[in-house]
């Protein structure tokens, strides 16, 4: 899967190719996902939110892992947004690449907002930013609600 993912990718990134065929992953649809997956991250072709997140170290400000699931569970349906999520102020902006809107740890338990590399909301509440980041994406016209999940009849 890694060498897939850097043999393609490199070319990709370069401008040298626009599709994926990939054979020979064992899990049904594994050989799929990986071909669409190295797509997106090369950003030859958008298929779904992209995401950045640090990896954590002693500055983090909050629960990195716990709040990236809570953010990727509210927009994870947001097709073509990158959203960045970074642990503190320190090194967060400077590494969110070109992200859309970035969630930044400006004290413990408060959060900063970004819009690209901007911050334009401070000091946050962690309990309500994961919202206030929504309301953003929201006030930049990037927000589409969610699809209804489909109904099963007994
Ligand atoms: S962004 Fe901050 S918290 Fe995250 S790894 Fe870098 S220094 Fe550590």
């Amino acid at each position: 899967m890694l060498p897939a993912a850097q043999n393609i990718g490199s070319l990709l990134c370069d401008g040298i190719g626009d599709a994926v065929l990939i054979r020979g992953e064992k899990a049904p649809g594994q050989s799929l996902r990986l071909a669409y997956n190295i797509l997106q991250a090369a950003g030859t072709r958008i298929f779904k939110t992209d995401y950045v997140a640090c990896p954590s170290c002693g500055r983090t400000l909050f629960n990195l892992q716990h709040t990236t699931q809570k953010i990727r569970a509210a927009t994870g349906h947001l097709k073509g947004v990158r959203i960045a999520v970074m642990g503190c102020i320190v090194n967060g902006p400077g590494e969110m690449a070109d992200a859309d809107f970035g969630y930044v740890g400006g004290a413990p338990n408060k959060i900063n907002l970004y819009v690209g590399k901007t911050a334009v909301k401070f000091n946050i509440p962690e309990t309500e930013a994961v919202e206030r980041l929504i309301d953003l994406i929201r006030e930049h016209g990037k927000w589409v609600d969610a699809p209804e999940p489909a109904t099963v009849e007994i």
